[in-house]
């Protein structure tokens, strides 16, 4: 399990998250809802390891993680921006972490071929990001956080840019996948649909702070306060 013990960030004055405290069960497919600003980004890329927070402590299985390196988390994230390497192909990017992982040739060539099939993109396997579209961009992305297949995902709107039909596609494929594997989600959405559909916990968050968190059901006939109400479109 992730847990995250009075959590602050600042960055200069601004104070980005106020105190956060909050438990990812393992195996669950927590999703982090909020409006634009409210840090759902920079608390996903505290939790990677990639930002540093400004007081608080994080924990991986009861281990205190909150000064060690990213790549020493068990952790795959999916950035709200993609952050592809624009220098190497759609198969490259991919097979990167399976490298670095010392997989053998062979086997990586495999993994890759099946998870470019399962996001729709085998026949752009050797195109540029730059070559491609903003969506076939963000399932490239998709694409090399599952085939690490880490415990923990975090994931940044990752289907924000598809459109009707991809997005249907992939929330099924993804759920198909967290049915069979189990690993842990954090998933950031600001899509109702998925947040309702796809997740076991939801954690609605306003301004830096945590407003509530309880399974889909309860959000909605129990919201702990009118903002919450408001946002997901609950009555209050
Ligand atoms: P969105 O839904 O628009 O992606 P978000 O909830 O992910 O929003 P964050 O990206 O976490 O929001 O940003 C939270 C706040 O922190 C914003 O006010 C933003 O301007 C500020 N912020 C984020 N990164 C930095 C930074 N590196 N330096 C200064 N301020 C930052
Ligand atoms: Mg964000």
């Amino acid at each position: 399990k992730i847990a995250i013990e009075h959590l602050v960030k600042n960055f200069n004055k601004t104070k980005v998250l106020k105190d956060i405290s909050l438990e990812i069960e393992d195996g669950s497919f927590t999703i982090l809802l909020g409006p634009s600003g409210c840090g759902k980004s920079t608390l996903l890329r505290i939790i990677a390891g990639l930002e540093t927070p400004t007081s608080g402590r994080l924990f991986i299985d009861d281990k205190d993680v909150t000064d060690s390196e990213p790549k020493d988390r068990e952790i795959a994230m999916v950035f709200q921006n993609y952050a592809l390497y624009p220098h190497m192909s759609v198969f490259k990017n991919v097979e990167y972490g399976l490298k670095i992982k010392k997989i053998p040739k062979e086997k990586r060539r495999k993994m890759v071929d099946d998870v470019l099939k399962m996001v729709d993109l085998s026949d752009q396997a050797e195109k540029l990001p730059a070559q491609m579209s903003g969506g076939q961009r963000q399932r490239v992305a998709l694409a090399r956080a599952i085939v690490k297949d880490p415990r923990v995902f975090l994931m940044d709107e990752p289907l924000s840019n598809l459109d009707a039909k991809l997005r249907t596609q992939m929330r099924f494929e993804l759920i198909e996948m967290y049915k069979k594997v189990k690993n842990t989600f954090l998933y950031v959405t600001h899509d109702q649909v998925e947040a309702m559909s796809m997740g076991t916990y939801i954690v609605v968050m306003n301004q830096g702070e945590i407003m509530q968190k309880g399974t889909p059901k309860e959000i909605y006939t129990n919201p702990a306060n009118l903002f919450v109400a408001q946002f997901i479109g609950a009555p209050p």
